[in-house]
């Protein structure tokens, strides 16, 4: 079975309210659908968010890397092996979005050719997963109101954005623990503090109950998320930091962090999530399963994925969640914070 041919049309979600982080602010999801065909006429489906902000990378730049250079470099080659991801991976630097986009439409082929859903054919086994739902940045008082509507809707992990604000940070921390007691409540700074700043937070927060904080400094700030991980009493997770395998290994090697976000949308796809989520087992850390603003067909690769290794124990797959309901049909039930799958193959995407 060989890849001979694609289409590429893009797929929009509105979301219910805008989505605000420490570098970017979303009004509605745009993302590009790929459809890969083969020479039996088999199909495969892909999805990639334009993030600009994170991986550099938006719908044009998405569209056209698929069409000039990840597509020509595995046009005809035979599916099954490895030869076909180390084409897609060596067909064009960075541009992880496009090969994420393309490496799960290819995974989608090869379970659906064993009459499979995915998470099996990846060894994995059906599971319910529990995400988190994300509290956009905003001030104080909408932030407070936000976590606990969502609570009050069934959301009991709650991941709160939060900026530079060292005040704001603490406080508004402060005020979601003292009205949510019961609430497993996660951080994300995304990239706002430098060491010292992430160090006085973690100090005033330490007795909060926080389960963790996410990418505290700069992507390549190593040094400084190093020094906050010696001394934190809240474990600390790199998201933006780690894009592929290396990334991961200079993390671990280095204690920078106690545990890695894997994003499709990072790792260029399934193919590498799987070799950094074997070598963080290996090392003793845990994985958060965790997504971009994405839409069903990427989600639904991702909550595969996390289903393919016990060590993926933490969810950020809330992208479906914020937006109101796709027409894209697919396998993917949400129940208040949770996901499953419905009987499906492959991915469990359908047209
Ligand atoms: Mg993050």
């Amino acid at each position: 079975m060989k890849i001979t041919d694609f289409r590429i049309e893009k797929v929009t979600a509105e979301l219910k309210k805008p989505f605000v982080t420490n570098i970017r602010r979303v009004e509605k999801i745009e993302d590009v659908l790929l459809t890969l065909i083969t020479d039996n006429g088999a199909t495969g489906y892909g999805e990639a968010p334009p993030t600009v902000a994170i991986t550099g990378e938006d719908i044009e730049s998405i569209e056209r890397t698929i069409k000039e250079r990840i597509f020509p470099a595995i046009n005809g080659l035979e599916l099954g092996g490895d030869d076909v991801f180390e084409a897609l991976h060596t067909s064009v630097t960075k541009s992880t979005s496009a090969k994420a986009c393309v490496d799960m439409a290819i995974y989608d082929i090869l379970a659906k050719s064993v009459n499979k859903p995915l998470y099996e054919y990846l060894g994995g086994k059906a599971k319910t997963l529990r995400t988190n739902l994300t509290i956009s940045l905003g001030d104080n008082e909408t932030m407070l109101k936000d976590a606990v509507e969502a609570y009050d809707d069934g959301f009991g992990i709650l991941k709160v954005k939060v900026g530079a604000d060292e005040k704001a940070t603490v406080e508004v921390m402060r005020n979601i623990r003292a009205a949510l007691p019961s609430a497993v409540l996660r951080v994300d700074a995304n990239q706002a503090w430098d060491a010292k700043t992430a160090l006085n937070i973690i100090e005033k927060i330490a007795l909060l109950g926080i389960e963790l904080i996410e990418q505290p400094t700069k992507a390549e700030d190593l040094a400084g998320l190093a020094e906050i991980t010696a001394h934190s009493s809240i474990p600390i997770l790199a998201d933006e930091s780690v894009f592929g395998y290396e990334d991961a290994v200079r993390i671990l090697d280095e204690k920078a962090a106690h545990y890695i976000n894997i994003k499709l949308m990072k790792t260029g796809g399934i193919y590498e999530a799987m070799r950094i989520a074997k070598l963080a087992k290996e090392r003793g850390a845990k994985v958060m399963m965790g997504s971009m603003l994405e839409s069903v067909v990427s989600i639904s690769a991702a909550v595969h994925f996390a289903m393919s290794d016990e060590n993926i124990c933490f969810y950020d797959l809330d992208g479906p969640l914020l937006a109101k309901p796709s027409a894209v049909k697919n396998a993917l039930i949400f129940e208040k914070d949770e996901i499953s799958l419905a009987e499906c193959v492959g991915l469990g995407i359908t047209f």
